[in-house]
């Protein structure tokens, strides 16, 4: 179900010679240990994941400063829960989920050492409705990215389904114009259009970076804010 070759690739060719050779051979050696694994994501959260910078996503952390991030929040795919919990911080009621255990759990630990209010918990994206309940906003840094082809509209009816009309779902994912092969898959402004055509309005898809451990300049991403009709 998040065998590697689905949401992500990678032989760790980096083409603008970013990624310095340490780090790119550590990483290379990581992908090749974990081949295709079933549970690839599972696996990865064993050690520190590339994505996983101990922060938030600074593309976050301007939307919130800016006020785009109204109400309760959703964060999908929260990994170890960065973006949930400065959001908590800022004092919005918050929701995160994953469906790797060990994120969650991690993510969990971290509430409780820093005081913080967040309800994390172990759900695939696929079966957002089960949660009973609607969002102002969801977040999704880097989630919708690994969804495979056939996964996104299962996802996007899902969204749906715990954002309430009007509300607002912000996603960051790499872009076509990150060179290279490794990591995750680059996602175009077409895609997003047609996954979004129906029943969403686009309010734009801006160019963004996506930090990381590896490229701690940021890859090259698209941040998009999408409105329910
Ligand atoms: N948002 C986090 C993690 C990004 S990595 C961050 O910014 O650090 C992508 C995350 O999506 C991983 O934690 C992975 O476990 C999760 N994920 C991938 N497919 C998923 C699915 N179908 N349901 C729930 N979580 C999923």
């Amino acid at each position: 179900m998040c065998k590697k070759g689905q949401g992500f690739t990678g032989q760790g060719n980096e083409p603008e010679g970013k990624m310095s050779i340490e780090k790119e051979s550590e990483m290379m050696k990581m992908w090749e240990k974990l081949g295709d694994s079933d549970n690839f994501f599972e696996a990865v959260y064993q050690a520190e994941p590339p994505w996983d910078i101990g922060r938030p996503q600074k593309e976050i952390v301007q939307l919130e400063q800016v006020g785009e991030i109204i109400g309760s929040v959703l964060d999908v795919g929260c990994g170890t829960g960065e973006n949930a919990l400065y959001l908590a911080a800022q004092k919005h009621e918050v929701w995160g989920i994953d469906f790797t255990p060990a994120a969650i759990q991690k993510a969990a630990e971290k509430a409780s050492q820093r005081n913080l209010q967040v309800t994390f918990f172990v759900l695939n994206v696929l079966e957002l409705h089960t949660l009973g309940r609607t969002f102002d906003t969801v977040i999704d840094s880097g989630l919708f990215h690994a969804l495979s082809d056939e996964d996104r509209p299962i996802f996007v009816n899902n969204l749906a389904a715990v954002i309430h009309r009007g509300g607002t779902y912000f996603m960051l994912c790499f872009s076509e114009l990150e060179p290279g092969s490794y990591g995750p898959r680059r996602i175009t402004q077409a895609e997003i259009r047609a996954s979004f055509r129906d029943g969403w309005h686009i309010n734009y898809i801006r160019a963004a970076t996506m930090e990381g451990r590896v490229r701690p300049d940021g890859a090259h991403a698209w941040l998009s804010s999408i409105s329910k009709e």
